[in-house]
C-alpha cells in the first residue's frame, strides 16, 4: 500500500532566496499520528505548506511530494486538496466568512456537494468539535479556542484522509489544550501535527520528526528522541516534564 504521506528529497527556496527546505524525505503510513519538531524558523510551516500544494511554486521547489501515492502537482491539485486537510497556525487566516456556519461550510461547497449533503457535513463537523449550537454565531466574535474548533470543523466537513496541523494548541488554556487532544485522539485521518507542546507529542504521536535548517536530523520513536537531552538541546526543544516523571521506581 502507498503510505498516507510521501515526501522525497523536497527542496524549497523564497523568493528571497531563503533556503527554507534543503532535502526533506520521509514516508508517514495511513492512519498514523506524527508530530513535527523543531526550532523556530526550522521549516516545519513550509513542508506542511507543501502537503496540499499551496506553495508548489515551481521555480522554488525541488522534489517530490506524494499523497496515497498521488503525485502533489499542478494537474493532481484538486484531488490532493480533496484528500488534505490542512489546518493553519493562525485561526484568523483561516475563517474568512461572517457565520460559523458559512465558514464550515466554504469547503465542502467547494467540493461541489449537494447543499442538502453540505449542511449534514457543517451539522456533523460542529457536533464534532464541541460546538453543536455555534453555526449562527458570528465568527469574528469567538474565543481563540472555538476559533481553532471552528477551522478544524471546517476541515473536517470536508473529509479529508489526511490531516496536516499546524501549532493546533498554541495560545489555548490548558483546558482548550486537553479537550483539543482529546478531540484529535478520536479522528480516524493520518495526522502531521507540527507542535512546540511536547506533551502533545508525547501524548498522541508515537513518532516524531524533528526539522533543522531545513532538514531532518532526527526520526523515530518519540519516548526515544524525546528522552534523548542531548539531542533535543542541540536542536533547541527540551525533554518535556511528563517524561521526568515516568522513572519507575
Ligand atoms: P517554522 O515553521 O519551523 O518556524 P518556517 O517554515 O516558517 O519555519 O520558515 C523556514 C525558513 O523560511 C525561515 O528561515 C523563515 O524565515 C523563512 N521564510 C518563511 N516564510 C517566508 C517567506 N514568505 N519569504 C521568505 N522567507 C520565508
Amino acid at each position: 500500500m502507498n503510505p498516507a504521506i510521501e515526501i522525497q528529497n523536497l527542496r524549497y527556496r523564497y523568493h528571497d532566496g531563503t533556503e527554507a527546505l534543503r532535502g526533506v524525505s520521509f514516508r508517514i503510513n495511513s492512519g498514523d499520528c506524527v508530530g513535527l519538531l523543531g526550532p523556530n524558523g526550522s521549516g516545519k510551516s513550509t513542508l506542511l505548506l507543501h502537503l496540499n500544494g499551496i506553495l508548489p511554486d515551481n521555480h522554488g521547489a525541488h522534489g517530490a511530494v506524494r499523497i496515497h501515492g498521488l503525485e502533489a502537482t499542478h494537474k493532481n491539485l484538486e484531488s490532493i486538496r480533496r484528500q488534505v486537510g490542512l489546518v493553519f497556525q493562525d485561526p484568523d487566516d483561516q475563517l474568512f466568512c461572517p457565520t460559523v456556519a458559512e465558514d464550515v461550510a466554504f469547503g465542502p461547497q467547494q467540493l461541489g456537494l449537494a447543499q442538502v449533503e453540505v449542511k449534514e457535513r457543517v451539522r456533523k463537523a460542529l457536533a464534532q468539535v464541541g460546538l453543536p449550537d455555534f453555526g449562527p454565531r458570528a465568527t469574528h466574535h469567538l474565543s481563540h479556542g472555538e476559533k481553532r474548533r471552528v477551522c478544524l470543523a471546517g476541515v473536517l466537513a470536508c473529509e479529508p484522509s489526511v490531516l496536516v496541523l499546524d501549532e493546533p494548541t498554541s495560545d489555548l488554556d490548558p483546558r482548550g489544550r486537553r479537550e483539543f487532544k482529546a478531540l484529535l485522539r478520536e479522528l480516524p485521518a493520518t495526522k502531521l501535527i507540527a507542535t512546540h507542546d511536547l506533551e502533545l507529542v508525547v501524548e498522541l504521536c508515537p513518532r516524531a520528526i524533528i526539522l533543522d535548517r531545513g532538514v531532518v536530523v532526527a526520526d523515530g520513536s518519540t519516548p526515544v528522541l524525546l528522552s534523548d537531552e542531548p539531542l533535543m538541546l542541540a536542536h533547541g526543544l527540551e525533554k518535556p516534564h511528563i517524561l521526568f516523571h515516568r522513572h519507575p521506581h
